[in-house]
């Protein structure tokens, strides 16, 4: 079947998914929702038996030097739990956190004795979670020395902690820095006392305020983030957000929107009326294109859609070579990285992490092959430039002329309003870079169908949505006595990046990854699910 083929058969439900509705308002209503959370294609699961030895087999080679390495650590623990969070672990309890913090040290010591790690040069190191901050200074000396002590570091690598405002206080920030720590990404999230109230943030506008001042002193490069689309927060509300921001004079900020996880506690409280109303996905378009012609008329340069910087001392090395598919090694309970064409997560919950590092293996909760490398490279460059605002389609068309196809596509979107062109190079609209998630996940699944010739088998998917979902399918298939009503709840008690990294995958992968699995373990992930 030609492509041109599959478009115009394509259901009207699955072609709004895929290429967005034919609509006069494309700001609010370019697509029925927005699709993932982070846009990419997954290859074929490796069995769980296979697992270690693939692992071993990959870290015995040498380090290609031509290529970027980064090393992603994660800290799974908070001291309370956001409402919107779909991430959220472990909560902060101390005897587990220096049990946690021995292990992590372990895996770090153990990895870096393989050939791969010994003979790569490390350019950047992000420490994320969770609330890295929450560490105590003792704790976070021993993951910060340790990744120093036996990494080949660049002379500039960038080392990134990540966390909250609440642990900006001198004993910790002391820690940060003596341990190389050169940036520091906050998550302030909105600096509204009563709508931090409403999420669960710990401290109030003040606090956030003369903290991030205190930290400013120092000589690290500071980030923060703010969400948009929050409880109460209107326009104005949001704007002045942004303000504060600026007048804080941070190095770089992110701005994200607002996901609303499907069953999830924030929209639980909602529909309590605990807190006040999201604004919907129009409502969010419009802050969006506030914030942007705000910063972008205060001189603030974009290094991609959601992230701003004042100046040249943010560099954002870790998101720039994690997006354009540099090579990261995960550490820690509910780490993801790719290494030599495989990708995984490490084990999201503590028990199972420990145990596997006491077994003296890494902890994979899944492993997968890439894509095939010549698909992988074209998908990292679709996600590399899109993320900033831009295809460089003349240059995918060089490689892969077969993408001729995907041309309908592009015209579709610069039709409703979400690209222009010049030749062969097409540039995001202020509209388009709002919906810029859905059209990469969109442009990837179609590059993929037509350069894997499975142009039948492409049935783009809205997350939340089981009609046509090839997760829901396989696990009817496999457990017949569930109803639609347990498929969904069992999908739901998936945590979040896995079950988005699933529902990127192709049917056949999915039969074999839950096929491999034992009967009896399906059945108590469906009692749980429906206990
Ligand atoms: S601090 Fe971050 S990871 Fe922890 S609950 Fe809040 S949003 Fe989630």
């Amino acid at each position: 079947m030609s492509f041109a083929t599959f478009l115009s058969n394509l259901p009207p439900a699955q072609r709004a998914v895929l290429l967005g509705l034919d609509t006069d308002d494309p700001q609010h209503a370019a697509f029925p929702a927005k699709r993932v959370v982070h846009a990419g294609l997954l290859g074929s699961p490796v069995p769980k038996q296979n697992e270690q030895t693939v692992w071993l087999k990959a870290m015995e080679e040498t380090a290609d030097r031509r290529r970027d390495y980064a090393i992603y650590v994660h800290i799974p623990f908070c001291q309370t739990r956001c409402l919107y969070c779909g991430f959220y672990q472990h909560a902060t309890r101390q005897e587990v956190e220096d049990d946690y913090v021995q292990q992590l040290v372990a895996e770090i010591k153990r990895d870096t004795a393989f050939p791969q790690l010994k003979t790569a040069t490390i350019s950047s190191i992000f420490i994320g979670g969770g609330t890295p901050t929450s560490l105590t200074p003792t704790n976070v000396s021993s993951v910060l020395n340790a990744l120093r002590d036996n990494l080949n570091l660049a002379a500039d690598c960038e080392i990134t902690l990540e966390g909250r405002i609440h642990d900006v206080v001198p004993e910790k920030i002391a820690a940060w820095l003596a341990g190389g720590v050169n940036r520091i990404s906050l998550g302030v999230q909105s600096f509204d006392t009563q709508i931090r109230r409403y999420v669960g943030r710990i401290d109030d506008r003040e606090t956030v305020l003369a903290r991030l001042k205190n930290l400013l002193a120092h000589d690290v490069t500071v980030i923060v983030d703010l969400i948009y689309g929050l409880p109460g927060q209107d326009m104005a509300k949001w704007l002045e957000d942004v303000a504060t921001l600026e007048e804080s004079g941070v190095h770089g900020m992110d701005l994200y929107q607002l996901n609303i996880f499907p069953g999830g506690n924030l929209e639980k409280a909602v529909q309590k009326g605990t807190v006040p109303p999201c604004a919907d996905i129009a409502g969010q378009a419009d802050m969006y294109g506030a914030a942007r012609e705000y910063l972008l008329g205060r001189g603030y340069e974009r290094l991609s859609l959601c992230h701003w910087r004042k100046d040249k001392r943010e560099g954002s090395r870790y998101n720039s070579m994690a997006k354009s598919g540099a090579v990261v090694y995960p550490f820690g309970c509910g780490a993801g990285g790719n290494v030599s064409g495989l990708s995984f997560m490490l084990e999201r919950h503590l028990d199972p992490y420990m145990e596997a590092m006491q077994r003296g293996q890494k902890p994979f909760m899944m492993m997968a092959h890439q894509v095939e490398p010549h698909l992988q490279h074209l998908s990292n460059q679709i996600i590399d430039n899109l993320e900033r605002g831009y295809l460089h389609f003349g240059e995918l068309l060089r490689q892969e002329p077969r993408l001729q196809e995907v041309r309908q596509v592009l015209a579709h979107w610069e039709e409703n309003g979400l690209m222009t062109h010049t030749g062969s190079d097409y540039t995001l609209t202020p509209i388009g870079e709002f919906w810029y998630i859905n059209m990469t996940q969109s442009l990837l699944e179609c590059s993929q169908a037509i350069v894997e010739d499975t142009i039948e088998n492409l049935s783009p998917v809205q997350e939340g949505n089981t009609s046509g979902d090839p997760l829901d399918e396989v696990i009817a298939e496999l457990m017949p006595q569930a109803d639609s009503a347990a498929r969904q709840a069992m999908v739901k008690k998936i945590p979040t990046p896995v079950r988005m990294m699933l529902k990127r995958s192709s049917k056949d992968s999915l039969k074999k990854m839950l096929a491999g699995l034992p009967p009896s373990m399906l059945e108590r992930m469906m009692s749980k699910a429906m206990g």
